[in-house]
């Protein structure tokens, strides 16, 4: 898909904002609309114009449970304004992780427990137990608090341009999935290492934004400066692997590809299967792959 033909189908734009590029699609008349255009509603979102129709075809007694629904909660006023809450969870529960690593005595132990590395994974090869979630537990463990306030920050500033955009299961799914790639890129790239933190998955991020957002003119120069010193200290800095950042942006970059090619509704089931694919597809390479070059 090219950018002038990117551009002049209406799919990728909100129908009432025709210059915001959106994922997401109103779950009753399934046009596409910006964070701003969508109400959360039982299943998905749905538009101004819907929720519109949908009140009036209230009941009073169905409005007065909507009200009382409405009032009190923080988070769903959050979820109503596009409050990107699969980001601030990700950043609390890693920054979490960050500060019990801290904690004296306790610190390598937390580190140990959750990073990766390919031994891990080939019991019969190597002499380490096999523990492979820690394909994914590495991206919430880092080595150190310079190394956890670059990821966070630039997951910070991603996050917020990418998951309102995407809508939550898909950013979710963009960030497990290169975090996964980065782990599988290590384990194929360099099969004796051990790695920590969320690189892989933050290039994804990267990489997915620069696919998908260049259409929006995000501006992405703080985004790019941030990544380049993340990107120059992973050369310096040991357990954190360069193989990850570009595992992650490989798989961020493929995602990004098939999210903007099955964005229609009746490619719902196309995207998941084509997502699934990748991730089976991971899977097979770190299960066949390392172990040959540890044979060879
Ligand atoms: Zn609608
Ligand atoms: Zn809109």
């Amino acid at each position: 898909m090219t950018s002038s033909e990117f551009a002049s189908n209406r799919d990728n734009f909100c129908y009432r904002h025709p210059d915001r590029q959106s994922f997401v699609l109103c779950q009753r008349c399934l046009r596409t609309i910006c964070p701003e255009c969508q109400t959360p509603a039982p299943v998905g979102v749905i538009c101004p114009e819907c929720m519109k129709s949908e009140r009036k075809s209230e009941t009073p007694s169905q409005r007065k449970a909507r009200r009382r629904w409405r009032g009190g909660s923080g988070t769903l006023t959050a979820v109503r304004s596009g409050k990107p809450i699969v980001t601030y969870t990700l950043l609390a529960l890693t920054s979490f992780i960050g500060l019990v690593q801290l904690i004296p005595g306790l610190g390598p132990q937390i580190t140990e427990a959750l990073l990766f590395g390919a031994r891990y994974l080939y019991p019969s090869i190597l002499p380490f137990p096999f523990e492979p979630w820690r394909l994914l537990t590495v991206m919430f463990v880092h080595g150190g608090f310079i190394h956890l306030a670059l990821n966070m920050l630039a997951l910070w500033m991603l996050g917020q341009n990418l998951e309102p955009m995407l809508g939550r299961a898909r950013y979710l799914a963009l960030y497990l999935i290169s975090g996964l790639g980065g782990s599988v890129a290590v384990a194929i790239l360099d099969p004796g290492g051990l790695t920590v933190g969320a690189s892989g998955a933050i290039f994804g991020l990267m990489a997915a934004l620069l696919i998908i957002g260049r259409h929006i003119g995000a501006n992405v120069t703080g985004l790019l400066v941030i990544l380049g010193i993340n990107f120059a200290f992973g050369f310096f800095v040991g357990g954190i692997a360069w193989q990850a950042h570009l595992g992650g942006a490989i798989v961020g970059a493929l995602i990004a590809l098939i999210l903007t090619r099955t964005r229609r509704r009746e490619q719902r089931t196309w995207q998941i299967i084509l997502l699934a694919t990748l991730v089976v597809a991971l899977v097979v390479l770190v299960a066949f792959v390392p172990p040959l070059i540890l044979l060879a």
